[in-house]
């Protein structure tokens, strides 16, 4: 993840700036702020845009520490992110 860098982060890891954006680093909130989650420090931890985003879609969404056995296990193959973001590929900007 970026905190400050879109583009030297892209430089780093080959990506185009569209691509780099997906990975800005966020404020996750592991039980959401609109399902009563509290927003304070226990309740946050750091995400990329793309995983913040997407966690909650899911038909079944994941509870937080399934999440986490989740990107660990794909991780472990080498896999951090799910293959549709892996695969998009978009012009820079
Ligand atoms: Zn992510």
């Amino acid at each position: 993840m970026w905190d400050e860098d879109p583009r030297a982060f892209g430089e780093r890891f080959s990506l185009s700036l569209a691509e780099a954006l997906r990975y800005r680093c966020t404020a996750e909130h592991l039980h959401e702020k609109c399902k009563g989650g509290a927003d304070e420090e226990r309740n946050i931890v750091a995400a990329c845009d793309f995983c913040n985003r997407t966690r909650h879609l899911a038909k079944r969404p994941k509870d937080a520490a399934s999440f986490a056995k989740y990107v660990q296990s794909r991780m472990k193959r080498g896999k951090w992110h799910p293959v549709r973001l892996e695969r998009q590929r978009a012009p820079l900007r």
